[in-house]
């Protein structure tokens, strides 16, 4: 039901095989979805996914840092001269779009669609519509730092085909129209009301994605009820110990000993430090992960796209480089 590709994985830096942080969460149920941070470059690795800027309803910048939202002038520019006229939500810090507004100004960039700004720091539940509520969470981190819960509910009715055999309907046009919830009048001048013959299956996904942050606990609330959590783990816990705490960055260890206590059944790290970036780093990278959490573990890379379906998650084949 639910989709992540991610973008960039790296953190700070670009690196040959990793941008800098984007995510999009997506939905078998329609083509709408949504980025989460855009860094620089984020619109060169969107070329190499199946969506485009005309399906994206909405951007959500956990913090002002550029690797995480240097990417939005260009994208935005972009999806101008490819003609969008939809409105685009941007829900992000108030220095994010100040700088934004600066730099159309001074650039001369005019969008042939309006952003709709909400603030982050304005409200907890920042967007509902359509069978998504996002909320946001505020984090630990050098500036103020958010995480986003995207909460996803589909319901679907489906009719009990046989009690309707049983009364002697068979499929046709009376099961259709019972399922949308209109009565039927039988030709014997018998009614079947839809209340009795169809029943709501809700589905619901729910995915927390973290910004940049050095206490994983604070999600604590919102994961609650959480099939995914998406955090960072820049550095392994030797190497966040030798940095030290200024940085504010959280480490494999931290963020795996947290899921574990949340009990979240499925945990994607990102966001790793430009040194993890070989197989020998995602191989320490990976064991201290495992030393900590026993659910479903994935280290995401860029071009990767995870789908949960009933509650497991699990790596899809890449998407097509070229469209
Ligand atoms: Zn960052």
């Amino acid at each position: 039901m639910l989709k992540l590709t991610f973008l960039g994985t790296s953190s700070g830096v670009p690196t040959i095989r990793r941008n800098v942080t984007a995510l999009a969460l997506h939905t078998t149920m329609n083509r709408d979805w949504w980025l989460v941070d855009c860094g620089e470059a984020t619109q060169h690795q969107l070329l190499r996914i199946p969506h485009t800027v005309h399906e994206l309803v909405g951007i959500c910048i956990t913090h002002v840092h550029g690797d995480h939202s240097y990417g939005l002038p260009g994208l935005l520019a972009s999806a101008s001269m490819n003609g969008r006229k939809k409105p685009l939500i941007l829900v992000a810090p108030a220095p994010v779009k100040a700088w934004l507004d600066a730099t159309m100004l001074h650039t001369e960039l005019f969008l042939t669609f309006e952003i709709i700004h909400i603030d982050v720091a304005s409200q907890q539940l920042v967007h509902r519509q359509d069978g998504l509520a996002i909320e946001r969470f505020p984090l630990s981190h050098r500036a103020p730092s958010f995480g986003f819960k995207f909460s996803f509910e589909k319901t679907t009715w489906k009719i009990d085909s046989d009690a309707l055999r049983a009364r002697g309907v068979p499929p046709g046009p009376a099961w259709g129209l019972l399922q949308h919830g209109k009565d039927v009048q039988l030709e014997d001048g018998s009614t079947l009301l839809a209340a009795e013959f169809r029943s709501e299956h809700v589905e619901r996904a729910v995915a927390v994605i973290g910004g940049d942050n050095d206490t994983p606990s604070l999600l604590a609330g919102a994961c609650r009820d959480a099939d995914i959590l998406v955090h960072e783990a820049t550095y392994t816990e030797a190497v966040l110990q030798k940095v030290g705490p200024g940085p504010q960055h959280s480490s494999v260890q931290r963020t795996a000993s947290f899921a574990a206590t949340a009990e979240v059944p499925n945990l994607v790290l990102t966001h790793f430090s430009a040194r993890y970036d070989s197989a020998e780093g995602m191989a320490e990278v990976e064991a201290e992960a495992r030393l900590h959490y026993q659910g479903t573990l994935l280290l995401a890379r860029d071009f990767d796209t995870y789908e949960l379906n009933a509650g497991v998650l699990a790596r899809l084949a890449p998407a097509p480089r070229v469209k």
